[in-house]
C-alpha cells in the first residue's frame, strides 16, 4: 500500500500551471521570509553564468576534444541572431532529448549540461562507457539566447549590462498571425515570446493558415487572443483505450503557434532525435519544503526543486491521484507505457536527491500536473511516445545571489546522470512509479512566472 503524504497532510489540490497561473497550492502562509532558502543572500552576479559566445566556446572546446561529441548549430535566436545549439553524445538504442534555458532567466541546466558534456566526452569509466554504448542523447544547452543574454535598452546590444529574462525579442508584426497569442507574447517594453508557450501540436503548422474559428479573441485587446484547437482536429491519435470515446477535452486550451525560430529549431531536433525520454530544465520561484522539520519560530526549509510528470488516465483514476479537478484526464494523447515511464523519470531523480542524505539536496517537491498545450512536454511528448520529466530548481537568475548557482547545478548534475545511468543500465524500471505521489506537493511561497 502506497502512502500518500499530500492526503495525510490535508492537501487537496495544487492548480497549477496553465494559462499564466501561479502555484497556488495551499499558500505560503505559513513561509517565513529569511529561512535558509531565502532569495537574495548575495548581490545577482550574471557575470557568474556563461554568456552565449562562452556557452559557444564551452561546446567547440569539448567537440574538438572528443569524437564522441556532434556539435551543430541547429537555428539562430530571433532577436540577436545567436547560435541555437544542438549537442549529440552516445550512440545507444534508447534515444533521450533535453533542453535548457528555454527561459532566460533559468540558466542553471545550461551550466550543467556543459560539465556532464567534459564527464562523458573524456571519462573512461565503466559508468560513463554503459551511458554510451545505451544510450543516444541529443541536448539543446540553451534554448533561448537573446534571453540569456539580455545587453543594453532593447537586449540586442554587445556593450553594456547583462540582463538575463523569461522573454526572447522576437516582435509580433501583422501577417504573422492572425491574432497575438496572448498566451506566449509579452508586450512590454521590449516584447517577446515565452517560448515553453509557443511549440505547436500540429510540427509543421504555419501560423496564419490556422482556422479562424479556433481564436478566442479578447475582448478589450480583440488583436489578442488565445488559440484553442478543436480536438477533432489534433493530429495525435488517442493512445490510450480508457479514454476512448470519453475525451473531456473539446478544445486543447492555449496551444503555440510555432512563431520562433528557436521553438522550430528545437521541434526538429526533437523529432529528428525521435525520443523516448524528453527533459526540460527550469527554475521556479521560491517553494516551501513542507516537510521541512519544525523549527518553533525558525524559518521553514525551501524546496531546491520540484519536478513534475506529464501523466493521463491511467494514473488519474488512482485513489488519491485525482487532485486537480481542472486537470480532468491529463494528457489523453500518452500511451500507457509513457504514463508510466515519465512517473519512474521523475521519481528516480528524488531518489537520486534523498542520497544526499538530509539537509538541503532532499527537499524535493512536484507539481501537480495539468496540461499546458504549448508547452515543450505537452506538445512535443505524443509525437513520439516520449516519457517526460520538467526540473524546476528554485529562484530565477534575478532572485539568487550567485551563492546559489553551485546549489543548483549540483542537483541537476545529480539528476542528470543518475537518469543517465539507470535508463542506460535499465533500472528505471525498478523504480517504483507509484513512489512518485509520496513526494510532497510543492506549496509555492509564490511563483508569479508559471514554469
Ligand atoms: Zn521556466
Amino acid at each position: 500500500m502506497h502512502r500518500r503524504r499530500f492526503l495525510q497532510s490535508g492537501v487537496a489540490a495544487v492548480a497549477l500551471a496553465g494559462f499564466g497561473s501561479t502555484v497556488s497550492a495551499q499558500s505560503g502562509s505559513d513561509y517565513r521570509p529569511g529561512g535558509p532558502w531565502a532569495p537574495n543572500e548575495r548581490a545577482v552576479n550574471y557575470e557568474a553564468y556563461l554568456d552565449n559566445e562562452q556557452l559557444g566556446e564551452r561546446l567547440k572546446q569539448v567537440d574538438r576534444r572528443s569524437d564522441r561529441v556532434e556539435l551543430e548549430q541547429i537555428g539562430e535566436s530571433a532577436g540577436r541572431g545567436d547560435p541555437v545549439w544542438e549537442v549529440t553524445i552516445g550512440d545507444g538504442d534508447e534515444s533521450l532529448h533535453l533542453i535548457n534555458q528555454i527561459h532566460g532567466d533559468e540558466p542553471s541546466g545550461a551550466e550543467a549540461v556543459v560539465k556532464i558534456l567534459n564527464r562523458l566526452a573524456s571519462g573512461g569509466s565503466r559508468r560513463v562507457e554503459k551511458i554510451l554504448d545505451n544510450l543516444t542523447i541529443t541536448i539543446v544547452p540553451r534554448v533561448n539566447p537573446d534571453g540569456a543574454n539580455f545587453v543594453g535598452d532593447d537586449g540586442l546590444g554587445t556593450e553594456g549590462e547583462l540582463r538575463q529574462r523569461r522573454y526572447n525579442t522576437s516582435t509580433w508584426e501583422e501577417g504573422d498571425s492572425r491574432y497575438i497569442n496572448a498566451n506566449s507574447y509579452y508586450s512590454g517594453d521590449v516584447p517577446g515570446y515565452d517560448m515553453n508557450r509557443g511549440f505547436s501540436v500540429f510540427p509543421n503548422f504555419e501560423p496564419f493558415d490556422e482556422d479562424e474559428d479556433w481564436w478566442t479573441v479578447l475582448k478589450d485587446d480583440p488583436q489578442f487572443g488565445y488559440l484553442d484547437i478543436p480536438v477533432e482536429e489534433v493530429p495525435f491519435d488517442l493512445r490510450d483505450p480508457t479514454v476512448d470515446g470519453d475525451n473531456p477535452y473539446k478544445v486543447l486550451r492555449s496551444v503555440g503557434l510555432n512563431l520562433n525560430p528557436e521553438n522550430r529549431a528545437v521541434t526538429e531536433s526533437f523529432l529528428d532525435a525521435d525520443p523516448d525520454w524528453a527533459i526540460t530544465h527550469h527554475h521556479q520561484g521560491p517553494t516551501v519544503d513542507p516537510e521541512s522539520p519544525d523549527q518553533g519560530n525558525g524559518p521553514q526549509w525551501q524546496s531546491i526543486m520540484s519536478v513534475m510528470a506529464p501523466f493521463g488516465p491511467r494514473y488519474i483514476g488512482l485513489d488519491g491521484v485525482d487532485y486537480a479537478s481542472y486537470v480532468g484526464s491529463g494528457n489523453p494523447y500518452m500511451s500507457e507505457d509513457a504514463q508510466t515511464r515519465s512517473l519512474r523519470l521523475n521519481q528516480l531523480v528524488n531518489e537520486q536527491a534523498q542520497q544526499f542524505g538530509k539537509g538541503k539536496f532532499n527537499t524535493l517537491t512536484r507539481y501537480g500536473y495539468g496540461p499546458l498545450w504549448g508547452s515543450y512536454l505537452d506538445a512535443l511528448c505524443p509525437q513520439t511516445d516520449a516519457a517526460g520529466m520538467l526540473y524546476e530548481v528554485s529562484h530565477q537568475s534575478d532572485q539568487r545571489g550567485h551563492k546559489a548557482i553551485g546549489t543548483t547545478v549540483k542537483i541537476t548534475v545529480a539528476g542528470f546522470m543518475a537518469t543517465f545511468e539507470r535508463i542506460a543500465d535499465g533500472s528505471i524500471s525498478e523504480v517504483d512509479e507509484l513512489d512518485y505521489f509520496d513526494m510532497p506537493l510543492a506549496q509555492g511561497i509564490e511563483n508569479p512566472f508559471g514554469r
